[in-house]
């Protein structure tokens, strides 16, 4: 089949103009308008066996969208309309192209909200959270992005339409099906409906931003937080001091930083007010009393200074400018462990590639380190290396996740094995055979098992 035969059965569904070539990626685009046209596209496509891979927002962490010299890449861009607020069961339905940012202005403007949330909030889609399973900045309050769906419309690798919108609270008849498609990286469908849990918006909020001398200090500040700020804690992030001082500097263009860079970790937490009597300030400021190890302090209630604080842990992109080239990696493990394995990741690389320079921020409370990893590539083999030293260290403890929020994409997929078990993985292969025999979804991004010779971890 040549790729002019591909268009032309893909511009007789979609229309002329929603099928184009692509000088980046999939050679051909197509973009849909309608689940029935995902459905035709993709029945074609696996009638004749061609790849295809979905493409939300692009701004996935993993490769996941990468699928170099592969035919097609099926956008959900066309598919962007929110289609219904249910009030009572505080319920929203939306396509799957419809960008996180625009669920939160249309929820907001209606006296709700949706509770996941992170940096590329402007670009990412609801589609391409549900397909890795999104977390982000307040995962302690709302859970993943798996938590916060309530239902889903999913289309097969044969064209299959498999909807669950129902979004009923109660339904153990059998297996909840949805759950698949959640982290499931487009491999077994491409999701075109989303049935979200939404809230009642807070009264207010309010963040504050601590210095702290060691670990130890930060989990007994988290865990302190955690009790006396009960519901009403939304956040918990940690910040190492290279990367604070790093952005902090990069952000204050010469002013003053929120916080003086002299100490080992920053923590920003964010609480929610309940009303006048407990505003956010109040419950932060309580629930901070009295708390040994904090160094010093600063807190934010109105929005824009908050947004200054949440500039600063979201700022990672000063870091990507910073070096020739940096390697990221998101691990996950017990929070009683970062301190020894953060530890030994740096002596490791110090020993192995001086040049290198980490910096590390993460998601406190969550257990999820993210280590950005800078070097100048004079150092030909200088990404193994860093690879080695960041996964060969985690290898030495348990649990833990070679990725703990981001998915397998194609960049994960050769570390896959040091997170699940041989049987896991062939559990997850064989569910994937099922739904898409032919192979044709996202086929770049593979669970591969242990390579022979190397040990499970656990
Ligand atoms: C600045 C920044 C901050 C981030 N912060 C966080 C964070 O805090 N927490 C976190 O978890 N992640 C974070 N991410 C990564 C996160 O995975 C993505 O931003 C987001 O969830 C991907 O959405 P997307 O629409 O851009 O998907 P894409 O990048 O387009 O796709 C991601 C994967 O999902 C598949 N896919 C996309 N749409 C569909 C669909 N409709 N059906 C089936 N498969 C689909 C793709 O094929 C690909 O494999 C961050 C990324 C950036 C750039």
């Amino acid at each position: 089949m040549t790729i002019d035969h591909v268009r032309s059965i893909l511009q007789d569904i979609v229309g002329t103009t929603h099928v184009f070539p692509n000088p980046e990626g999939p050679r051909l685009v197509v973009r849909p308008g309608s689940t029935e046209e995902v459905s035709r596209c993709l029945a074609a496509l696996n009638q004749h066996a061609v790849p295809v891979v979905a493409l939300g927002g692009l701004t996935g962490l993993v490769g996941g969208t990468d699928l170099f010299g592969a035919v097609v890449g099926l956008s959900t861009e066309r598919l962007n309309k929110i289609h219904s607020l249910d009030p009572l069961r505080k319920l929203l339905v939306v396509d799957a192209g419809v960008k996180l940012e625009e669920v939160h202005r249309f929820v907001s403007e209606r006296g709700f909200r949706y509770g996941v949330d992170f940096g590329a909030r402007g670009s990412c889609t609801i589609g391409g959270n549900i397909a890795t399973n999104a977390g982000g900045n307040s995962v302690v309050r709302f859970g993943m992005t798996r938590a916060n769906v309530a239902g889903l419309e999913a289309v097969l690798a044969d064209g299959r339409i498999l909807s669950d919108t129902g979004g009923l609270v109660k339904n153990n008849t059998g297996y909840d099906l949805k759950q698949l498609f959640i982290g499931s990286e487009g491999t077994l469908g491409i999701v075109t409906k989303a049935v979200l849990r939404l809230t009642r918006p807070s009264h207010d909020t309010a963040s504050v931003l601590l210095a702290l001398n060691s670990l130890d200090d930060a989990l007994h500040v988290m865990t302190t937080l955690e009790h006396r700020c009960g519901p009403s804690l939304l956040s918990m992030e940690i910040m190492w001091n290279r990367y604070f001082k790093t952005v902090s500097e990069a952000i204050a263009k010469g002013g003053p930083p929120p916080l003086s860079n002299a100490f080992a970790f920053y923590i920003l937490a964010q609480a929610e007010g309940v009303d006048e009597e407990a505003t956010a300030q109040d419950i932060l400021v309580r629930a901070l009393d009295g708390i040994d190890g904090i160094q010093d302090s600063a807190l934010a209630h109105s929005q824009a200074h908050q947004e200054a604080f949440w500039a600063i842990r979201d700022g990672s992109e000063f870091i990507e400018t910073g070096h020739p080239s940096v390697l990221s990696f998101d691990v996950s493990m017990r929070p009683q462990d970062y301190s020894t394995y953060v530890e030994k990741v740096e002596r490791r690389l110090s020993e192995r590639l001086s040049n290198a320079v980490p910096y590390i921020f993460g998601h406190l409370a969550d257990g999820n380190v993210h280590f950005m990893i800078g070097h100048d590539n004079t150092v030909p083999d200088a990404s193994h290396i860093i690879e080695t030293c960041v996964y060969e260290t985690l290898s030495g403890y348990w649990p833990t996740s070679v990725s703990a929020e981001h998915g397998i994409g194609r960049e994960k997929a050769d570390h896959l094995w040091r997170s699940r078990s041989g049987e896991e993985i062939a559990v997850m292969n064989a569910i994937r055979g099922t739904l898409d025999p032919a192979g044709i979804l996202n086929p770049h991004v593979q669970y591969r098992a242990r390579p022979a010779g190397l040990a499970f971890q656990a």
